[in-house]
């Protein structure tokens, strides 16, 4: 018989699992059970349609069985079973699903990542044992198979002998060593409280024979072994259990078993509603996004039962798109056991019980904005994006909605704040909203209109985020304050005194700037001068509600490119700044050199705007020229 190799990332991971980095060791029982109770609902769902299935839906079950003796471990279960071929690629492969990297084996913090994110669950056998094997029998199969591994060397599979539908892993403990105690995993006592602190809500039963000594009675001091079969968990779903039994403790670790996440939750919310709907809801919202949630490959969606079963695994019904980071279940006695997902797309129920849950994930939202300003941060980081596209998607159906749960880094102390609080902040004299856009905060500081807004004592929202512009575009203004980009040509902060002198000025200069703007003809829409720079010779601004950032965003997307947007353009010169009257002068005596200051002077707009240069080159052979 050959011995088969585990596909190349399973064989790394199984190095890791065998040389155990990962603490909680305990956890192996956890996923074992876990696999087992999916193979229960599977065979349970096809009992619900098919005669042939032939168990009671109280007959499926989970059985552990110890023996110290051999140092075993069985997990079995009356399950769907696999086949052959399941046996090879289900338990010959790690994490189908992903494309994952190993940085670096030995940080105990990345490898944990791993096991959470791709639910390697089976897997983690090895961290206690030195040999699994795994016999099973699937259901409408007349023969059974035996899987068998030591760990990184590779596994076999084999016809085997197996009466019954299912599926029994075998464990063989390891001995234990100086270090690290492996008999307790042989304990009764043990092996039952993991079950209680992980697996209790499992629907199905898990059984165990427990072995009690009792007094033989009339034999004083004598005992004698009784033993008994207990079911060792509760099988009540956490979400049916009274709020005040359950800790913090219990939530998170079924949370995170639940929903493959090593971090514990920001937030849980946990609520019956009566009334149009009845149901209780067991939501959750992450600290972290998960591995692929930025990507077209997440599927949002809430986990349905009708009365604790399970008929949905992710009904992305429930969710609308800008909460759909949001995890946990929806249980409803008003849903049918074997409704189609066609149907229930249009359930009035469903419909009523969606409303409900976006109203408490908002006002829970909210509810950490107003109490616990840390944690919301923290979520914002993680999450915000998706909040802030919820506000620009569907033409700002939802935004008002979402406005006040947004976030913005402000200049005033370098943090975030809400739009409520920069308004309610602002000055009297101070009529919009500012903000800027860039890569990163450090180059909007560099932007010569910053200057002007912070010398005034206006605070500036600083927008980093491709989305950003897009969901302040599209709230329009907030509390009646419109937004103004301070690189729009329309940004001026200055005196209806002012705004009269500044046109005298571009109309007394009207022919020189007119000559300037042929020279740059094809790259700016005008020239003008402007009061709205501090220090700076020039700016970049852009007209039409197109920003030079949206330029950017828009025509990096898919497709763009035959259909590519233009941001209209204005070349701004300071109209205090001496380069003015050297322009002037330039402009009558040596047109040739007014020529080149020009192109000059539109190649620093375009470097201090973060545009960069049409052509270097052009631009460096003419710095050499007045260098000359
Ligand atoms: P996961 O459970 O996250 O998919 P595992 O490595 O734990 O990953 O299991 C791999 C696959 O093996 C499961 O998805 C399931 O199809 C199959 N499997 C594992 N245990 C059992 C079992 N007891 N009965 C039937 N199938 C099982």
């Amino acid at each position: 018989m050959r011995t088969k190799q585990f596909k190349s990332e399973s064989k790394k991971l199984m190095d890791m699992m065998i040389n155990s980095i990962y603490t909680h060791k305990e956890i192996f029982l956890r996923e074992l059970i876990s696999n087992a109770s999916d193979a229960l609902d599977k065979l349970y769902f096809k009992s619900l349609t098919d005669n042939s299935v032939g168990i009671a839906p109280d007959d499926f079950v989970i059985r552990l069985e110890l023996d110290k003796d051999n140092r075993t471990l069985k997990v079995i279960d009356n399950g769907c079973g696999m086949t052959e071929e399941e046996l090879d690629s289900n338990l010959g492969t790690i994490a189908k699903s992903g494309s994952y990297s190993f940085k670096n084996d030995n940080e105990k913090a990345e490898n944990v990542d791993i096991i959470g994110q791709f639910g390697v669950g089976f897997y983690s056998a090895f961290m206690v044992s030195d040999e699994v094997e795994v016999k099973s029998k699937a259901f409408g199969s007349d023969s059974a198979f035996c899987w068998k591994s030591k760990g990184a060397d590779g596994y076999t599979v084999e016809p085997c002998e197996k009466d019954t539908v299912g599926t029994e892993v075998t464990l063989k403990i390891r001995e234990s060593t100086d270090d690290e105690n492996y008999d307790e995993f042989l304990d009764q006592y043990r092996i039952s409280s993991i079950v209680k602190k992980y697996s209790d809500y499992i629907r199905h039963p898990i059984k165990m024979k427990f072995t009690t000594k009792k007094p033989i009675e009339g034999k004083e001091g004598e005992y004698e072994d009784v033993v008994e079969d207990r079911t060792l968990n509760s099988m009540v779903p956490i979400w049916k259990k009274d709020k005040k039994d359950i800790k913090v403790e219990d939530y998170n670790n079924f949370y995170k078993e639940k929903f493959f996440d090593f971090t514990d939750p920001l937030r849980v919310i946990h609520t019956k509603t009566e009334g149009q709907a009845t149901f209780t809801a067991l939501l959750f919202i992450p600290e972290k996004p998960p591995f692929d949630y930025y990507t077209k490959e997440f599927e949002k969606g809430l986990q349905l039962y009708s009365s604790g079963v399970l008929i949905m695994d992710k009904c992305a019904d429930l969710l609308p798109d800008y909460f759909s980071f949001v995890k946990g279940i929806i249980d409803s006695e008003d849903l049918s056991l074997n409704i189609s997902r066609e149907v229930l797309q249009h359930d009035a129920q469903l419909k009523l019980i969606a409303k409900t849950v976006e109203k408490k994930i908002k006002s829970e939202l909210e509810k950490m904005l107003k109490t616990d300003r840390e944690n919301y941060e923290k979520f914002f980081g993680s999450f915000g994006v998706q909040l802030k596209f919820g506000a620009y998607d569907g033409y700002g159906a939802n935004k008002e909605n979402l406005k006040d749960l947004l976030l913005f880094v402000s200049s005033r102390e370098n943090k975030y704040v809400t739009l409520k609080e920069y308004t309610e902040r602002m000055p009297e004299s101070q009529t919009a909203i500012f903000y800027a856009c860039g890569e990163t905060k450090e180059k909007i500081d560099v932007l010569p209109q910053t200057d002007t807004v912070k010398a005034k004592g206006y605070e500036l929202l600083y927008l980093t985020d491709n989305v950003d512009e897009f969901a302040l575009k599209m709230l329009g203004e907030y509390d009646g304050k419109k937004f103004i980009n301070i690189c729009d040509n329309d940004f001026e902060l200055g005196s209806e005194e002012e705004k009269k002198e500044l046109n005298e000025q571009n109309e007394a200069a009207k022919d020189m700037l007119s000559s300037m703007k042929e020279i740059l003809e094809g790259k700016i829409n005008d020239v003008r001068f402007t009061a709205k720079l501090q220090n700076h010779p020039v700016c970049l601004t852009s007209e039409g509600g197109i920003s030079l950032e949206m330029e950017k965003v828009l025509n990096s997307m898919p497709g763009a490119k035959n259909n590519a947007v233009k941001a209209t353009l204005v070349l701004e010169i300071n109209a205090t700044h001496p380069i003015v009257e050297k322009l002037k002068t330039l402009y009558s005596d040596d047109k040739d050199t007014f020529g080149k200051y020009t192109k000059l002077l539109y190649d620093e707009a375009c470097l201090i705007s973060g545009k960069g240069l049409d052509n270097a080159l052009e631009h460096s052979n003419l710095v050499c020229e007045l260098m000359l």
